[in-house]
């Protein structure tokens, strides 16, 4: 038995309870969980935005210690650490082939059938495939990247979905260059992995957007050089940063059609919105013919930052190692697998940035 937190029903709050794990089979590989951070897709997992089927153990970015293995295993052995991959790619289907692994056919395969049982027998599935939220989960194989002995396991989580998210869109989705201005609205652990990754390839001026000034010093010490409160008048004060024109790139964190369109009026003509954040089924976001021709801007949409994780998740460490990262800042709060219901009241009331549960 290991505890896990829980949801039940979407809209109603997690519980924590025991599970049991099978043993891991072939191809399998079984985690102890070292971290384990709170995403706002947990939330939107969590309270219906997006579809979750029930009773499942949430949490999909995470790092630990792989303790057992199946037979056929190459990817890692007992002992090793690992970062959990929420969307492991096949490496045969077509988007595969394409160099497109964040577009793989099968990488949300692992969350759609049942992979441990509750204490009363019945079936339970892993959010995203991965569960990260329990002392242990067991997961394919390829929802593992091993990561080097110098790696300490403390901080690393973020990386799994935040710094892979955020970072990626600048640095593949956009592909931003020096000098290049920027503007990220939305900043929570993506949004503001993503302004990091601005920083650190020397975007300017790089403008942190979010709902309180409350943010502010956070944005600053991410790597935003301007902050600007979101409201009627962002775009304007966007452009008045820019030269009158608007941001090269502006990155949607959010993913509300507002927040969208925010994004839309603060870019510059010919520039490029990269929608981020991952809205709602119904959520429409409405733009003029004309302006579509006119503006001639790029809407972009990113999935998981674009990511091969097998060949990002080395190179986002060294940027860690050399200073360019910094994901210990990443982390504003850290709790224990009860306090996965507060850490969304938190990301509800904007609170803060990643918290992380960590486990004994
Ligand atoms: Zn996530
Ligand atoms: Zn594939």
């Amino acid at each position: 038995m290991v505890r896990a937190a829980i949801l039940t029903a979407q809209g109603e709050p997690v519980t924590v309870a025991d599970i049991v794990l099978p043993e891991p089979g072939p191809g399998q590989v079984r985690v102890r969980m070292h971290a384990a951070g709170v995403c706002h897709s947990d939330l939107s997992l969590a309270n219906g935005t997006l579809t979750q089927p029930v009773p499942a153990v949430l949490g999909h970015e995470g790092a630990g210690v792989v303790v057992s293995v199946g037979d056929g295993v190459d990817r890692a052995r007992p002992g090793d650490r690992v970062l959990m991959n929420w969307a492991p790619s096949c490496g045969a289907c077509w988007f595969c082939q394409q160099g497109e692994p964040y577009l793989c056919e099968h990488g949300e395969d692992g969350g759609r059938e049942p992979y441990a049982e509750l204490a009363d027998g019945s079936p339970v599935y892993a959010s995203l495939g991965t569960g990260a939220f329990a002392e242990e989960t067991v997961v394919d194989q390829r929802g593992v990247i091993r990561l080097p002995e110098s790696v300490a396991l403390d901080h690393v989580a973020v990386l799994s979905c935040a710094v892979l998210t955020g970072a990626g869109a600048v640095l593949n989705t956009a592909a931003v260059r020096p000098g290049q201005s920027v503007v990220v609205v939305g900043l929570g652990g993506v949004g503001l992995s993503a302004l990091q990754a601005a920083r650190a390839v020397g975007a300017d001026p790089i403008i942190g957007v979010d709902v309180t000034d409350a943010k502010a010093d956070l944005a600053r010490a991410h790597g935003a050089t301007e902050f600007v409160v979101s409201g009627k008048t962002t775009a304007r004060e966007v452009r008045a940063l820019t030269g009158g024109r608007g941001a090269d790139y502006a990155f949607d964190c959010v993913g509300r059609p507002e927040t969208i369109r925010t994004c839309w009026s603060a870019s510059r003509r010919g520039g490029t919105v990269t929608v981020v954040g991952v809205g709602g089924k119904t959520d429409k976001v409405e733009f003029s013919a004309l302006e579509l021709y006119w503006f001639g801007r790029t809407l972009h949409g990113c999935v998981f930052g674009s990511s091969d994780p097998d060949a990002d998740v080395p190179r986002l460490l060294d940027m860690v190692a050399d200073g360019r990262l910094d994901l210990a800042s990443l982390a504003t709060a850290t709790t224990t697998l009860d306090g996965v219901n507060d850490a969304f009241a938190a990301m509800r009331q904007g609170v803060g940035a990643r918290t992380m549960i960590r486990f004994e």
